[in-house]
């Protein structure tokens, strides 16, 4: 009977008090959507993508530098053949643009400690859905996840499953993580703490330009 009881406090400590609820506020969307437009208007941001693609193809010229690997989306289909790779990529954001208000709502994950930022039912579709059950109120960190995103709505899936490691120098992890790099050197944000693993080629590429990045320190990369 104790363990019982003991068992219900802890269901209910979870459910009442464990559980941080935030809830979307106009306020977080748009100060991360500034953040978005922003930074997709800074030429910066397509010369180290383009700077990360050259180097990965020097150091593995088998890897296919930053690819872009789209399936065929309704309504917008891939021009001519073949992969269509960054002039592609960049062409879709300059006359598609970002996310929008409208395009970003919310989702409630079934665990209460569940890890996931935000999800969508990538590729090809534009609407993205953040948990209510984390915070987002760093808007350089949500601007990363509003390209990433952006980057599936055109059509473009991880190679490797969906976790960070094997696709983080795909294209939609490269554009996500030299958004929110650009975003925290504006900051002067220098130990700015960056999702891991990130790409080593655009971490050289921001090493370059003395922008922080989310690579070891002791490979001198900093
Ligand atoms: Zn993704």
């Amino acid at each position: 009977m104790k363990n019982t009881r003991l068992l219900y406090c802890v269901a209910t400590l979870m459910v009442v008090g464990c559980v941080h609820h935030s809830p979307l506020t106009t306020d977080w969307i748009a100060a991360a959507l500034h953040e978005q437009d922003s930074v997709l208007a800074d030429p910066l941001l397509e010369e180290i993508v383009r700077d990360a693609d050259r180097r990965r193809r020097q150091s593995n010229p088998s890897s296919g530098g930053v690819p872009v690997l789209p399936v065929r989306c309704e309504g917008f289909p891939l021009p001519g053949t073949g992969s269509p790779g960054l002039d592609w990529l960049f062409a879709q954001f300059r006359t598609r643009g970002g996310q929008t208000r409208e395009t970003i709502g919310s989702y409630r994950p079934p665990w209460p400690w569940s890890h996931a930022v935000a999800q969508t039912a990538a590729p090809c579709v534009l609407r993205v859905e953040f948990s209510d059950r984390r915070d987002h109120s760093d808007p350089v960190s949500v601007a990363n996840t509003l390209i990433h995103e952006r980057v599936h709505s055109f059509g473009h899936a991880h190679a490797h499953g969906n976790k960070r490691s094997p696709n983080a120098c795909d294209a939609a992890y490269v554009m996500g993580d030299a958004a929110e790099a650009i975003l925290a050197h504006r900051r002067r944000l220098a130990d700015y703490d960056f999702d891991a693993p990130m790409c080593q080629a655009l971490c050289d590429a921001l090493n370059a330009r003395g922008m922080p990045h989310g690579c070891r320190r002791e490979r001198g990369l900093r």
